[in-house]
């Protein structure tokens, strides 16, 4: 069977199993029932189903990187009248604003920094001041920096105020327990190839029902939701050429984590990863830069061990060991990150760490 020659411990594309490489070596055609009723449906069941126990839920698949996605979403859900609170602790979210001023959203963002969690307060004043706000916009796992926002506690606040919440789950979707229902999340965004372990190639959206069906604000037709999922809900039909190698090795990942136990178990393995990975890099002089209370489960980010620190000779030390890294991409601090998700398990991390710590002391004999 083929063998990868390196591992990617990496937010996305990340290690997926050989199995579900191996289902790519299938063409399927787009109009046909095996692909349409049998694949594309029961992914699209499966991921209500994770989503949330609650009835009442569907979700969309569209093709593109999770950015289309996010896209697609603001372009849907969010009208000309409406206004958008971003709340930013991160490229994503920045990224978020760019997309609003592309598109002349009208919307105010909420900053901070990136190994900040944002204030329930801050949020809370910006819906008391300003009356013209009536959605919410939040990443859950900034991946910028790897810290995990507290989107429960936002939504249900938010929904308090009546506003309508988009949670941008792309990075912590799959992994981690959560229900959109009981969270007070209305639109959740997550992609193929990240926590479901996936390839690239497409991304989703799982909304309430009653909320797509009046999703109707798109000014872009490829991005357009609420008409993706018209032709979807009933056919199983993407609208364009869809990603059938992607989709079909979707449908094998998600065979695997039930396989797997499920998202509780799967999140036990991330969590054990990421504990030996932070704990394996403290003991080689690597610190963390979000506080423990906050760090996900996914994704970390370490700063440089000292100021003359070479990130390049370490990243390619590293791949000839058989790991790729990822490089930082905090605004100012110099760091590089770990991802831990994907088909990886505490024994990859340990071979990881033996490497770094070879590298390490090939560096700095
Ligand atoms: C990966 C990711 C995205 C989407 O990035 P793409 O490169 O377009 O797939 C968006 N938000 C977050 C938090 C992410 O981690």
């Amino acid at each position: 069977m083929y063998k990868p020659p390196y591992l990617l411990l990496t937010p996305g594309p990340l290690t997926t199993s050989p199995s579900v490489k191996e289902t790519m070596l299938n063409d399927f055609c787009t109009w046909d029932d095996d692909y349409n009723q049998t694949i594309v449906q029961t992914i699209r069941q499966t991921l209500v189903a994770l989503a949330t126990k609650a009835q009442g839920y569907t979700s969309v698949l569209l093709q593109g990187s999770g950015t289309y996605c996010v896209e697609a979403v603001l372009q849907s859900f969010v009208g000309t009248e409406d206004k958008l609170l971003i709340i930013n602790n991160g490229a994503y979210g920045e990224r978020i604003a760019k997309m609003c001023d592309y598109m002349g959203i009208n919307a105010l963002s909420l900053t901070y920094s990136e190994n900040q969690i944002p204030s329930l307060d801050d949020i809370e004043a910006c819906f008391t001041n300003d009356k013209q706000i009536t959605h919410l916009i939040c990443v859950h796992c900034e991946t910028t920096s790897g810290i995990l926002n507290p989107i429960k506690d936002i939504c249900t606040l938010a929904k308090a105020h009546n506003k309508i919440t988009l949670i941008d789950a792309m990075s912590s979707f799959g992994g981690m327990p959560m229900d959109m229902d009981e969270w007070h999340i209305d639109v959740l965004i997550s992609s193929a190839n990240k926590c479901l372990q996936g390839v690239p190639g497409f991304g989703f959206v799982l909304c309430k029902t009653s909320l797509i069906t009046s999703a109707t604000h798109s000014r872009s037709l490829s991005l357009d939701l609420h008409a993706q999922w018209q032709a979807m809900h009933t056919t199983g039909k993407w609208r364009f050429t869809s990603p059938t190698h992607t989709v079909r090795a979707f449908l094998q990942a998600l065979i695997e984590l039930e396989e797997e136990g499920g998202i509780s178990l799967r999140y036990e393995r991330y969590k054990h990863n990421q504990a030996l990975l932070s704990d394996g890099m403290q003991a080689l002089g690597f610190k963390s830069l979000v506080s423990p209370s906050n760090q996900s489960a996914f994704i970390t980010s370490f700063a440089y061990p000292t100021e003359d620190f070479d990130f390049k000779p370490f990243y390619h030390s590293l791949k000839q060991e058989g790991f790729i890294i990822y490089p930082g991409k905090l605004t100012d601090t110099a760091c590089f990150r770990i991802g831990n998700i994907g088909e990886i398990y505490p024994h990859d991390i340990e071979r990881l760490l033996a490497s770094i710590k070879k590298v390490q002391a090939h560096d700095n004999p």
